[in-house]
């Protein structure tokens, strides 16, 4: 009896042969300074100061700031304290995250003109994948330029730009491009920097391991104690040690980036896959009500985002961070999903309500994941506040089906997502602080923070899914 014949093999005909990935064009975008940069648009008068963008509160961190301030050695992600420190006399703002994500917006529009494929990682950084737009728009190399003057022309701000073979490349040759600061003051940048194929090794060798991905002070520590020094010193380990030295596949990913193999693709609009909010306290809080407070107005943020990202989420989680930098996460499941502000601090403050807080909190968050498109189920579940805020009139048709002859009365569900999306455009038209929860509702009008007047902590925003080093925005 012959053997069993597989589907493949009697089909026969191979899939078409991968195409050569030295043949892509990638570019990498990425705003310089961009936080920075955005505060001198709308306030000239910063323009050549040492500027920092960050939270100004005891444990703020730099989010941004101007290359006048990098001469005086202040990066992003260090503590504001510090940067004070270093830099007295620089001026220090605490951000406008609003203002930030709108001239995001402006920049992705401008690089959808050159290609769909776009990759948005963070507000002001993204890949394109132009391999199919040569033909078309031109070589890469001058679509690099010509994007490049088109934000500066149209939305008056820089960015530097790589073009490569790969994602990675392309990341490290835009920070090639960069202006830099140093004792001696402000360099200009090389605006485009172009690792073209066959250049690869030589762009990569010289380099310090640190500046691959994946490569962290621990992993850099191990590999030192091996004397690798160089992205070049990496290529000549054997596979086998290098996989024994930092684990087996963290050893292969990295044992093929310093050969200048990256075959990911750039991945346009990357498809959220959870929302959070959370933020640090000066001090360790320990009043329960000012607690619950936060709790709606976090839930409010990520209801916003949740909803401008056209999903529901099934999962809300908690997250409570001690002084003592224990942390206690709760989740809570509701397979309908929500999507509105009310329903997810509801259930946060469930959540938040058996927590002991007595030890004082010095993080609080919400999050809510396992996003999915809205169904029917969901639209149910978003009643359950409204039904407590306007119960239906007696003898009311529950559900939209209007009443023969009379007015229609959208159900609650509607009414309730109704709410939201004026809420949502309110805010997209007039900014955060337009519009919030009536319990947030205090003397001086509504109390809404946003990103920009936290300490700029870990997590303030989700991170880029590449994982790469986080160079000053
Ligand atoms: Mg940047």
């Amino acid at each position: 009896m012959p053997a069993a014949v597989s589907e493949t093999e009697r089909v026969g005909p191979r899939p078409p042969a991968r195409p050569d990935r030295r043949l892509r064009r990638i570019l990498h975008v990425d705003m310089d300074a961009f936080f920075a940069a955005v505060e001198i648009l709308d306030d000239p008068t910063l323009a050549g100061r040492p500027l920092v963008v960050g939270g100004t509160g005891r444990r703020g961190v730099v989010a941004s700031c101007s290359y006048e301030a990098r001469v005086f050695g202040v990066h992003s992600a260090m503590p504001t304290a510090q940067a004070r420190r270093l830099c007295p006399h620089a001026v220090f703002v605490p951000g406008r995250h609003d203002r930030y994500a709108e001239l995001s917006r402006s920049i992705h529009a401008v690089l959808q003109r050159f290609t769909p494929l776009v990759e948005g990682i963070s507000l002001d950084e993204a890949f394109l994948d132009v391999t199919g737009s040569e033909r078309a728009v031109g070589p890469a190399e001058e679509i690099a330029w010509s994007i490049r003057s088109a934000i500066a022309q149209e939305l008056r701000l820089d960015c530097s730009v790589g073009v490569a073979p790969a994602k990675f490349l392309a990341k490290l040759a835009s920070e090639a491009a960069k202006p830099t600061a140093g004792p001696a003051g402000v360099q200009p940048g090389r605006g485009v920097v172009v690792i073209r194929p066959g250049e690869e090794l030589a762009f990569l060798h010289p380099l310090t391991i640190e500046t691959l991905w994946g490569v962290g002070p621990a992993t850099a520590a191990r590999l030192r104690r091996l004397g690798v020094h160089t992205v070049g010193d990496l290529a000549a380990v054997p596979c086998d040690v290098l996989e024994a030295t930092v684990g087996r596949a963290h050893g292969r990913h990295l044992g093929q980036l310093a050969r200048g193999v990256d075959d990911r693709p750039v991945e346009p609009e990357r498809e959220t896959k959870s929302v959070s909010q959370e933020e640090t306290y000066p001090l360790d809080r320990r009043d329960r009500d000012g607690l619950r407070d936060e709790l709606l107005r976090m839930a409010d943020a990520v209801a916003t985002r949740v909803r401008r990202a056209g999903r529901v989420g099934r999962t809300v989680t908690l997250k409570v961070r001690f002084g003592d930098f224990t942390t206690l996460t709760r989740s809570r499941t509701e397979p309908a999903g929500v999507a509105d502000g009310q329903a997810i601090a509801s259930i946060a403050r469930a959540l938040f309500d058996a927590i002991d807080v007595t030890r004082g909190v010095r993080l609080l968050g919400v999050g809510v994941s396992s996003l999915a498109a809205p169904g029917p189920a969901s639209a149910e579940q978003m009643t359950l506040d409204l039904d407590r805020a306007a119960p239906p009139r007696p003898g009311g048709v529950r559900g939209d089906t209007g009443a023969p002859g009379g007015a229609e009365r959208p159900s609650p569900a509607a009414r309730r997502a109704a709410a939201s999306g004026a809420v949502d455009s309110v805010r997209e038209r007039f900014g955060a602080a337009s519009l919030g929860p009536a319990a947030l509702l205090g003397p001086g009008g509504i109390r809404v923070k946003r990103t920009g007047d936290a300490p700029w902590g870990p997590g303030a925003e989700p991170p880029g899914g590449a994982g790469g080093p986080r160079s000053g925005s």
